[in-house]
């Protein structure tokens, strides 16, 4: 167990249900480009879960839309609380990962999986392009006291309810980040989760 996160089949299903809600919002909307209606074109993902999450490995469909209109196709793949962009671990891992790298006993935590180089990148976009994101803003304004120089430790403990409860306002938290096709993924976010 990671931070008393349990991460297990079950938090996964319910991400999914909650991806699955945002995606049905973004299928009601139209072509951001041509204003043409949008066709499901779902692609697969082999998302990892390393030692963190591997159950989380078996959810592997991002939901996707690609517009209809001959000509445009512009795809629109909705804001994700399980894919993190296009990295190629879980956003959980990602998260989790780096809650590792930032506790206080490093040598004695448990191994996680991913390769050093790999976290150290993570962290390294925390402390970087994360803090000029309209999301950091955001969290700033409804949490105080984020300490921007622990992020994302800082983050995810202001936040309410059990360890799994705040890892799903943290992942929802995050993702109008991981999508670059749907731009005002935020408005698709509202009172899910
Ligand atoms: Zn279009």
């Amino acid at each position: 167990m990671f931070d008393h996160f349990t991460l297990k089949g079950e938090f996964f299903a319910t991400l999914e249900a909650l991806d699955r809600a945002i995606a049905r919002r973004v299928a009601a909307s139209r072509c951001s480009a041509c204003g043409g209606p949008l066709h499901a074109g779902n692609y697969p993902r082999k998302p990892r879960g390393a030692l963190i999450a591997p159950e989380g490995e078996a959810f592997v469909v991002r939901f996707s839309f690609c517009c209809g209109r001959e000509g445009c196709r512009r795809r629109a793949t909705p804001p994700s609380l399980r894919f993190l962009g296009r990295r190629v671990y879980l956003a959980v891992v990602v998260i989790v990962a780096s809650l590792a790298a930032q506790a206080i006993d490093v040598a004695s935590a448990q191994p996680t999986g991913v390769p050093r180089r790999t976290t150290r990148r993570w962290l390294t976009w925390w402390r970087g392009p994360f803090l000029a994101t309209e999301v950091l803003l955001a969290i700033r304004a409804r949490l105080v006291g984020v300490d921007v120089g622990r992020i994302p430790r800082s983050i995810i403990e202001r936040l309410p309810g059990t360890a799994d409860e705040q890892m799903r306002t943290m992942l929802h938290l995050l993702a109008p980040l991981t999508t670059g096709s749907v731009l005002d993924g935020s408005c698709f976010l509202r009172d899910i989760a």
